[in-house]
C-alpha cells in the first residue's frame, strides 16, 4: 500500500466503500488510480472515471506470517494483487483458506486490526 494519501485517495476509498469504485482512464486506454492529474503512462490530463467491475481476478498473493509492528495484530494475513481490467489493486484477502490465482473476488473497505485506518479488502465474489 502506498503511503501517499491525500484527499483524492480518501475520496476514492470512500467510493469503494459505497460500492462505487472506479478507475481513471485516459483516451489511450491506460488505467490509473486517484490521486492523478495526468495519465502515468502517457501524461494525458484527460482522465475519465470508469466504474470498476463487480469482481476482479486474483493475480498474485503472499501470505504474511510475521508482520511489522504496525500490522502485528493483523498477522497472519494474505496480501493480494487483483486484476480489475483497467487497474490492479493491492489489499488484504480475507475469508479464503486456499487462495488460487484466477479466482474471482470483490473489493471493499474495512479497518485494520492494528491501526484504525481504512484498508482495501478482497473477499470471494
Ligand atoms: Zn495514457
Amino acid at each position: 500500500m502506498s503511503e501517499q494519501r491525500d484527499e483524492g485517495f480518501d475520496e476514492w476509498m470512500a467510493a469503494i466503500d459505497r460500492g462505487e469504485g472506479y478507475a481513471l482512464e485516459c483516451p489511450e486506454g491506460h488505467g490509473s488510480l486517484p490521486p492523478r492529474r495526468r495519465c502515468p503512462e502517457c501524461g494525458d490530463p484527460d482522465l475519465e472515471r470508469q466504474p470498476l467491475p463487480d469482481g476482479g481476478s486474483l493475480d498474485t498473493f503472499t501470505r504474511i506470517h510475521v508482520a511489522t509492528p504496525e500490522f502485528a495484530d493483523d498477522a497472519p494475513y494474505v496480501v493480494a494483487i487483483v486484476d480489475f481490467g483497467l487497474v490492479r489493486l493491492t489489499g488484504q484477502l480475507r475469508d479464503v483458506e486456499e487462495p488460487e490465482v484466477g479466482m474471482s473476488v470483490a473489493v471493499g473497505v474495512e479497518e485494520r486490526e492494528t491501526k484504525e485506518e481504512p484498508l482495501l479488502v478482497f473477499r470471494p465474489a
